[in-house]
C-alpha cells in the first residue's frame, strides 16, 4: 500500500487528540473524544495520551501478529488500561476514550475494523464507493442535540450546552443500546464493524476522523466519490484545508450547527493498486 496522511489539531496551539500511524501494510487511526471544560475526570491522563498510547500499541501489535483485528484491539485496550488502573479510578467511566480504525493488507486481502464514528471508505471501482461508518453515536446523540444546535457557537451558553450534551452522552457509552468506543473495556472490541475484502477488488481506501469526514457528512461540500478524487489528486492536506475554509465561513454554526467550530481532522489516502 502507498499511504499518505495529514493530521491537524482544531487550533494550532491545542494538542491534536487524533492519532495516525502506518507501516507499508498496516494503518491505525484514532480520534480521542475531547472532554469539555467543566467535566471532571477520575483519570489524570490526557485524551491525547490515551489516543497516542493506544494507537502506537495497536500499530506495534499489527506488525507482530496476524491475529484477528478485534482480538488485537481487545489486547491493546487491556494493555493501556494496565498502564493506569493502579493510579487512576477507571471504574466510573470518566477515563478517556477514542474511535479506532485498523486496516491491514495481507497477501491477498484487506482486513478492516471500525469502532466508533470515524469513517472508512473503500473504492472498489463502482460508481459509489463503500462507506463504512458506525452511526450508533449519531443515533443516540440526536435527541440530545436540540438545545446545543439552537445556540450560536462561541458563546458561553453554547459551551454550557456542550458540557451538558457530553455529560448526557456519557450514560450511553459502552452500553448495549448505546454506542461503543475504545476506553477501558476490552469487550468494546467485539462491537466494532469488521470485514475482509479481496485486495484485488480495492483500488484505494480513505480513513477519516469526523473532523475530516464532515466535508461530506455535515457540510455536504462534495460526494464521497469527489472526496476520494481530492485525496488522490490534491492530497490529504488539501482536503483538510477545504474543511477549515468551510468552517471559517460559518464561525457560529448558523449554517452547520456543531459542537465545536473546528475539530481535530485527520485524512489518510491509501493507494492499494497504482
Ligand atoms: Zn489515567
Amino acid at each position: 500500500m502507498r499511504v499518505a496522511f495529514a493530521s491537524e489539531p482544531a487550533y494550532p496551539d491545542r494538542p491534536n487528540e487524533d492519532f495516525i500511524g502506518a507501516t507499508a501494510d498496516a494503518i491505525v487511526l484514532l480520534d480521542g473524544a475531547s472532554i469539555p471544560p467543566g467535566i471532571t475526570s477520575t483519570c489524570s491522563h490526557s485524551v491525547r495520551w490515551y489516543s497516542h498510547t493506544l494507537g502506537s500499541t495497536l500499530l506495534a501489535e499489527m506488525t507482530q501478529s496476524a491475529g484477528p483485528l478485534p482480538e488485537l484491539l481487545a489486547q491493546g485496550i487491556k494493555h493501556v488500561t494496565s498502564l493506569h488502573d493502579f493510579t487512576c479510578d477507571l471504574t466510573h467511566g470518566g477515563s478517556p476514550s477514542a474511535t479506532v480504525i485498523m486496516l491491514r493488507q495481507t497477501a491477498d486481502h484487506l482486513d478492516w475494523l471500525v469502532l466508533g464514528d470515524s469513517t472508512l471508505i473503500l473504492d472498489t471501482g463502482t460508481p459509489e464507493p463503500t462507506v463504512i461508518y458506525d452511526d450508533r453515536l449519531e443515533q443516540v446523540a440526536a435527541p440530545h442535540r436540540t438545545r446545543l444546535d439552537s445556540l450560536p457557537g462561541g458563546t458561553p451558553e453554547h459551551a454550557e450546552a456542550r458540557r451538558e450534551y457530553v455529560e448526557a452522552l456519557g450514560q450511553y457509552r459502552n452500553r448495549d443500546g448505546g454506542f461503543w468506543v475504545a476506553s477501558t473495556d476490552p469487550l468494546a472490541a467485539d462491537q466494532a464493524l469488521t470485514g475482509t475484502t479481496p485486495a484485488e477488488q480495492v483500488r484505494a481506501a480513505a480513513l477519516l476522523t469526523d473532523g475530516a469526514a464532515d466535508t461530506v457528512s455535515r457540510y455536504r461540500l462534495t460526494t464521497w466519490r469527489q472526496l476520494l478524487d481530492v485525496l488522490a489528486q490534491d492530497g490529504p492536506t488539501a482536503l483538510i484545508r477545504r474543511v477549515r475554509e468551510a468552517e471559517r465561513s460559518d464561525p457560529h454554526g448558523e449554517r452547520w450547527p456543531r459542537s465545536k467550530t473546528h475539530d481535530d481532522a485527520t485524512a489518510v489516502n491509501v493507494m492499494v493498486h497504482e
